[in-house]
């Protein structure tokens, strides 16, 4: 594993580690125009700050105003005006300027990849999946907004005589709670059908990563999107959420089953919907025909990407005896060919962890599964020499129930081996313990692999494929079972979560009532005959 310590020259990071507030010595290592321009765009009128350093180095990059309660409670004022007016802007205005987005997302990646690597401190090839998701999102929702939005006919009670119709109504103001690991889009893809659809949004992103969440914000703005209409409001979730919570008509929310729990309690009680994508815990199969080179490739990506920092991320490998010690190996020797480092090009296959937190979640995992018996097949030590919050990607083997990452999600570089004699066995321990959010198959019969697929108890499962194929295949749902969540994004699931489904029903001719002087006894029997003769001519 190679690394290179010091970040690219000629790029925007330029700064120590000072904080430029207390040390007049010391640099923002961002422009403080360009922050300026994205942190205007918070509703924060607390007076408290929060500093933003970048995890790549440690150098300050912001201070992002904080909101208060009354900013939350006035930002949902505002959407909620901004709604009654866009409720009633054509779908195909709407749609259009989603495709806006799609193109402004695209043309500006550069700027937008820069901020996520410079905030998150992840690898770039990590951080350009964001625009380029937002970019898909955009794209198929504007493409489809008739198809999941038009005003649809349904059977009526008496054929020809009851016309009805449902119309998706829009549920007014959305609140989204978003995370840290993948910023851009975690803010931003799931309010874009919800706008689509006729809502407003605030947003509360998390408070590592402001400033990717702000620039969505703006671009929203320049696609042309009436900007009341996204409110963004920055401050601590445990402070926040019960005032977000309140002022929403749903809220969606993404991060830790722990705080999705609350969420859920918090949504309970007002009696509105939320949907919730949670952690994972998420197992990998390498059937006994299966490609290994490819398998090998795959499950790097699968449990690497974003240094593991990553909802779908694999942290279980499951491997056929028969092809175990032969996958084993090639695994090993691509990981630890994998590049490390604290740079914005396109060099590092990973780049640091997000935060001290993270980082002591990662040791704390390593050491624990190794003081109890677990080997480490690559990876397993901290690089401070590359910077703060680096952890080496890190294969065990050997690990068993009494350890923590046996069960508990390690959100990093981790990857646990096991090793089944029969596939049957396989899949039952992969659906151990509570989690079910994504799975991924490895098997050159692909009939054969979907067939397992349908017994792995996971919201996604990517045969040949590490989480990319579901992930982007924006028209299929993608969400948890079990404590990985509830509820789904994409595809028409995600957006119909928030609208209101309005049946409108229109009788014609004869009322649903006796006629012409008729008993109630022997209407009931005309309805009972009916009802006889509906079954027998196959109607719903
Ligand atoms: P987290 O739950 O601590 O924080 C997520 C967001 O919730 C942040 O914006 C935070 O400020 C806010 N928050 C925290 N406590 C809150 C409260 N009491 N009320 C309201 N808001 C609150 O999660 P995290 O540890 O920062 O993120 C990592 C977790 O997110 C992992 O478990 C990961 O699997 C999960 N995740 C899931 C998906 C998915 O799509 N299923 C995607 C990304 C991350």
């Amino acid at each position: 594993m190679s690394g290179s310590p010091n970040p690219t020259p000629g790029r925007p990071l330029v700064a120590g580690p000072a904080d430029p507030e207390h040390d007049p010595t010391a640099a923002y290592a961002l422009d403080r125009g360009y922050v300026d321009r994205l942190t205007t765009r918070l509703l924060a009128t607390s007076g408290a700050t929060s500093s933003v350093t970048s995890p790549l180095d440690g150098a300050p990059l912001a201070h992002v105003p904080q909101s208060s309660e009354a900013d939350v409670a006035e930002a949902f004022v505002r959407a909620r005006r901004a709604q009654a007016a866009w409720a009633r802007v054509p779908l195909d205005e709407r749609s259009a300027m989603l495709l806006r987005l799609h193109d402004l997302v695209l043309d500006r990646q550069d700027e937008i990849v820069d901020l996520i690597v410079l905030e998150s401190g992840k690898a770039r090839k990590h951080a350009s999946d964001e625009p380029l998701h937002i970019a898909l999102t955009a794209r198929y929702y504007a493409r489809t907004a008739h198809r999941h939005l038009d005003t649809r006919r349904r059977l009526g009670v008496v054929p020809g005589l009851t016309r009805v119709e449902v119309n998706r109504v829009p549920k007014g103001v959305v609140g989204i709670i978003s995370p840290w690991n993948y910023p851009f889009t975690m803010a931003l893809c799931d309010g874009l059908p919800a706008l689509l659809a006729g809502n407003a949004v605030v947003v509360k992103p998390d408070a590592q990563t402001m400033l990717s969440a702000l620039l969505g914000a703006r671009l929203l703005d320049e696609a042309g999107f009436p900007p009341d209409l996204w409110q963004v409001v920055a401050g601590p979730g445990p402070d926040l959420g019960p005032a977000l919570v309140g002022g929403s008509d749903f809220v969606c929310f993404t991060g830790s089953t722990a705080t999705g729990r609350i969420i859920a309690r918090q949504c309970a009680e007002r009696l509105i919907g939320c949907s919730l994508e949670l952690g994972g815990k998420n197992p990998l199969l390498v059937l006994r025909d299966a490609d290994l080179e490819r398998a090998a490739e795959g499950a790097v990506r699968a449990s690497f990407s974003n240094a593991g920092q990553l909802c779908v991320s694999t942290e279980r490998l499951f491997v056929a005896d028969q092809v175990y010690d032969r996958f084993v190996e090639r695994f090993v020797a691509r990981t630890e060919a994998m590049t490390l480092g604290a740079t914005l090009d396109w060099v590092n296959d990973m780049g640091s962890l997000v935060s001290q937190d993270q980082l002591d979640t990662v040791v704390a995992h390593v050491e624990d599964a190794v003081a109890r018996g677990a080997r480490v097949l690559a990876g397993g030590r901290a690089r401070p020499d590359l910077g703060p919050y680096f952890f080496e990607p890190t294969i065990l083997e050997g690990v068993t129930p009494e350890m923590t990452c046996f069960g508990q999600e390690t959100f990093g570089p981790v990857v646990s081996l096991y090793r089944f004699h029969d596939e049957a066995d396989a899949v039952s321990r992969a659906n151990e313990g509570e989690y079910g959010l994504n799975a991924s198959i490895y098997s050159q019969d692909g009939a054969r692999a979907r067939a397992i697929a349908r017994h792995v108890r996971c919201g996604t499962v990517n045969v040949n494929e590490a989480f990319g194929a579901t992930f982007a295949s924006i028209d299929a749902p993608m969400g948890g079972m079990r404590e990985s969540g509830s509820g789904r994004r994409q595809g028409a699931e995600g957006i119909l979560r928030y609208t209101e489904p309005q049946s409108v029903a229109t009788q014609r001719l004869v009322r649903l009532a006796p006629v012409l002087g008729m008993s109630d006894e022997t209407y009931a029997k005309v309805m009972t005959t009916n009802l006889r003769l509906m079954k027998k001519l196959g109607r719903a």
